[in-house]
């Protein structure tokens, strides 16, 4: 007979560990494994396939998760765009060195009761009132929840769900020598990157860069390696006493393509609804959740389709000092730019 679990959370990234612990700290004395198919070094390269930058306001309500692993202080983001037109905003963040940061996590969730082991889930279906879940080794689990925290190519989505994400891009990210911006996240925004972007993140004396995969090149590199981001949702996050969270919902956000803030969200979110009985409460969190705004979304198909000059002419009042009266002409010029600047905005302010 499978051994049986309250709650079976797949996959013990930043999502699946947020869920873990909220669901040990709900006071229910819940019985939850959290698997996940990685462990030591392959587990730190996957997570290490990131650009680590998290607000500081990510961390709000996730008491007590702190941004454990933090190696710089962000201050500030820099948009390079086509034509020499740069652009900064005040931004308040941290960049984490990721794998520490879920190591200090799964410290806690074990602290706190969770049963944390490896296992690659390989297909899921309700099994009476709850779901069994199969593994690669050929063994088999029951659990009367599942949380799906397995990432863009969930199989908790795939077999209980059946839906795929809005949009996914694969994402490349290199280490490389050279002196990042202190205290900066740095931007390039053009054409080739399709609606993404090329990114600098300073990294711990040494710099992160990235760009969505085939739109650009680095020669010399210490580390590489390439990760899908998806994004845009999946459609409903809750079906029966099944939840999928972070990637596996397809939370990252459409513009930024920051979704360490969104996992670690939806991991309390899901946590806190299945604990109290109602995961339907979760569905209803995140459809009116800021995080899952349709203005990013727009964004993204108008910023897709934009030519060099587009953004260059788009970004130019945000140039300099005085932007009232460059902005109020460009927005008579080419209203449609307006959802455009909502977007940016909430981006840099809500969505990482
Ligand atoms: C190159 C790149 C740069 C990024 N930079 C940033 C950034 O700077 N800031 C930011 O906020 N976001 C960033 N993101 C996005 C962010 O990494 C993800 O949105 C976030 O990691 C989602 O967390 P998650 O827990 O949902 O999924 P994941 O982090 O993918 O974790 C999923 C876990 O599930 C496990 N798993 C998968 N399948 C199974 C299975 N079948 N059985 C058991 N376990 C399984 C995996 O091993 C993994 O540990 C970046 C993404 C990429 C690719």
């Amino acid at each position: 007979m499978a051994e049986r679990h309250d709650v079976l959370v797949v996959g013990a990234g930043p999502a699946g560990l947020s869920a873990t612990l909220f669901l040990r700290l709900s006071g229910r004395d819940l019985d939850v494994l959290a698997l996940d198919r990685l462990q030591g070094e392959r587990r730190s390269r996957y997570h290490r396939i990131c650009g680590g930058g998290v607000s500081r306001r990510a961390f709000r309500g996730l008491d007590p998760i702190e941004p454990w692993g933090a190696m710089e202080e962000i201050s500030r983001a820099l948009l390079r765009w086509p034509g020499g037109v740069e652009t900064e905003q005040t931004i308040d963040g941290h960049i984490i060195d990721r794998p520490r940061f879920l190591d200090e996590l799964a410290v806690r969730c074990r602290e706190e009761g969770a049963m944390l082991e490896r296992g690659s889930v390989v297909s899921v279906v309700p099994d009476g009132d709850g779901y069994r879940a199969r593994l690669y080794d050929g063994s088999e689990l029951r659990a009367r929840h599942i949380i799906g925290a397995d990432g863009a190519l969930s199989v908790v989505r795939r077999d209980l769900f059946g839906t795929r994400p809005w949009r996914i891009m694969a994402a490349e990210r290199y280490l490389v020598e050279g002196d990042a911006e202190p205290g900066t996240l740095v931007f390039h925004m053009e054409q080739r990157y399709r609606g993404g972007y090329r990114w600098e993140f300073p990294c711990g004396g040494l710099v992160n860069t990235g760009f969505p995969r085939g739109t650009d090149s680095v020669e010399e590199y210490l580390d590489r390696g390439c990760r899908h981001i998806p994004f845009g949702g999946v459609g409903p996050v809750v079906e029966g006493d099944a939840l999928l969270v972070g990637d596996a919902a397809a939370q990252a956000n459409p513009v930024s393509y920051g979704g360490i803030r969104a996992a670690l969200q939806a991991g309390r979110q899901a946590a806190s609804a299945v604990a109290a009985g109602k995961p339907d409460l979760y569905r209803r969190w995140w459809e009116r959740s800021r995080l899952s705004s349709p203005w990013y979304l727009k964004a993204h198909e108008a910023m897709s389709s934009w030519s060099d000059e587009d953004m260059r002419a788009a970004a130019a009042p945000f140039q300099g000092r005085s932007r009232a009266l460059p902005l109020l002409r460009r927005l008579i010029e080419a209203p449609r730019d307006y959802h455009m600047y909502v977007a940016y905005g909430m981006a840099l302010r809500d969505s990482w």
